[in-house]
């Protein structure tokens, strides 16, 4: 299988070559198709699985589509539980997304300068990558404008539950737009992490890698 079988647009696809991708691991085989589609996914998937771009290509090429809001605000919102995994994740949007030249992204973890950060979400934003805590921190100075989001991420969730994020994320999603697309990726999908998975999800397929 290419991933152009998987509905991917060509300057996506170039990307993925020029990095040495050959073939779509099974999570992207199973998960880019199912997002493309729209449908909100529940996803067991290690690390090394290929997850995150399976998350990140049909992100990127939804945001190929025209935006239906208005405003500076994000499209799509990544959650991580820690910096280096977002850091992680927007490196590879860039990369993924490197011929899209609109293409913006922004990172929110603590560590960082809260200046910088806040200087950035006061311009248009497509992608945020941010762990709970500081996300919670610019919402509470009410510098994040959900108004556009379209996607939510849930990258490694039962990591962030383990780390004490239930309720940051469960003030995170109330948030965010009722009709928004919900991808959830977590090691395990069972116990508290299945409860919350339900609990912020529509229809979902499950896919277990
Ligand atoms: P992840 O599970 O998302 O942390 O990805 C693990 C590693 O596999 C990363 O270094 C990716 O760059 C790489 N990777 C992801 N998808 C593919 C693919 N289809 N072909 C080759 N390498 C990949």
């Amino acid at each position: 299988m290419h991933f152009s079988d998987l509905g991917l647009p060509e300057p996506i696809v170039q990307a993925l070559t020029k990095s040495g991708y050959e073939s779509p691991t099974d999570v992207q085989a199973e998960a880019i198709p199912a997002a493309l589609l729209g449908k909100d996914l529940l996803v067991s998937a290690q690390t090394g699985s290929g997850k995150t771009a399976a998350f990140l290509l049909p992100a990127l090429t939804k945001m190929g589509e025209r935006s239906k809001g208005s405003g500076n605000g994000p499209r799509v919102l990544v959650l991580t539980p820690t910096r280096e995994l977002a850091s992680q994740v927007e490196k590879n949007a860039q990369v993924y997304g490197e011929h899209l030249r609109w293409l913006r992204t922004v990172t929110l973890v603590g560590g960082a300068s809260f200046g910088f950060q806040t200087r950035a979400l006061s311009r248009p934003v497509d992608i945020i990558v941010a762990t709970p805590g500081r996300l919670m921190d610019h919402m509470r100075s009410g510098r994040v404008d959900f108004s556009r989001l379209e996607m939510l991420i849930l990258d490694e969730a039962d990591r962030m539950l383990d780390m004490g994020f239930i309720e940051d994320i469960e003030t995170i999603v109330a948030a965010t737009p009722a009709d928004r697309q919900t991808l959830l990726f977590s090691a395990t999908l069972d116990g508290t992490v299945g409860r919350m998975a339900e609990k912020m999800t529509r229809s979902p397929q499950r896919i277990e890698i």
